[in-house]
């Protein structure tokens, strides 16, 4: 594997790729890997002749500089994970390298990013889709690859994709999970003992209401889930959305979508948590 730390030479390197007739899946991280990182990675390496995963916690992404203090940061680790897991390339950059100058670019993302993260979350999916952006035009891969876990980023980065004009596939990774169903994710690292002990209620609430689906309304299903969550001492919802898998959109009756999914945010502590199930 080799590690690539300018954007001079991931363009160089993937255009002589290209050139030679190569599939080129890329799978962009902020890194502290996890296996469900790793799961995309697998998934690529079975889809493309290379792989290519960036490790890059991107600032322009974080509306909270504490979450960004405090994101875990593990680059000789993520390393070893990439290596072993048959990753070609390794883009690792500073930020100087990817922003050079601040990045202005305002995006046109419409109703799917208005609400859930969108509202949560001001500016967030505008740093994702620049930061997102920028790794598409400078891999062009065939394919890249992105979490189900982040349900509403997959949907945004098909928008972006869509105004940008980058028609390659967007391909969504199903949720890698602990053994106790709690969904892999680089901040469980900052969850006490107690807190860890306490996530896993999460995923059991969410089954469980799916089994609620024939014999309750939607306000029914998403008051239970709140209700049970926020029933425990340390966990609070942010906001329980059941939307439409396509649109993003909140729907008030099963009938409205063809799929619907529900779309959690958890604080635990203060540790931020999100999760969804499709009903
Ligand atoms: P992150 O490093 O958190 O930005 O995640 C990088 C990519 O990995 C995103 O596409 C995430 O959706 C995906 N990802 C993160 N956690 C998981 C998980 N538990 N299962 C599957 N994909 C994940």
């Amino acid at each position: 594997m080799k590690v690539i730390r300018t954007v001079r030479e991931l363009r160089e390197t993937m255009d002589n790729h290209r050139g030679q007739g190569q599939s080129i899946g890329l799978v962009p991280t902020m890194g502290a890997l996890h296996d469900g990182h790793l799961s995309l990675i697998e998934r690529a390496r079975k889809d493309n002749d290379i792989v290519v995963a960036s490790v890059f916690v991107n600032p322009t992404q974080f509306n909270n500089l504490d979450d960004l203090r405090t994101y875990p940061r593990t680059e000789e680790a993520d390393c070893d994970k990439l290596r072993n897991a048959g990753v070609d390339y390794a883009f690792i950059p500073t930020v100087e390298e990817i922003y050079p100058e601040p990045d202005t670019r305002v995006f046109d993302l419409g109703p799917v990013a208005e609400v859930m993260e969108g509202a949560m979350r001001p500016g967030h999916f505008n740093g994702v889709a620049q930061i997102v952006s920028k790794l598409f035009a400078w891999t062009m891969p065939t394919r890249a690859y992105f979490g189900e876990k982040d349900y509403q980023q997959i949907a945004v980065i098909r928008r972006m994709a869509e105004l940008e004009g980058f028609s390659f596939d967007i391909i969504a990774c199903p949720i890698k999970r602990h053994d106790d169903g709690l969904a892999m994710s680089s901040r469980n690292v900052r969850l006490t003992a107690e807190q860890r002990a306490e996530a896993p209620l999460i995923r059991k609430t969410l089954l469980e209401s799916v089994g609620m689906k024939e014999t309750k309304s939607i306000d029914e299903v998403k008051r239970f889930v709140e209700d049970t969550i926020n029933a425990s001492p340390i966990m609070r919802t942010e906001y329980y959305e059941i939307v439409d898998s396509k649109t993003m959109q909140p729907i008030s009756r099963w009938d409205d979508a063809e799929t619907a999914v529900g779309c959690i945010t958890v604080y635990c502590g203060d540790v931020r948590l999100i999760d969804n199930i499709t009903y």
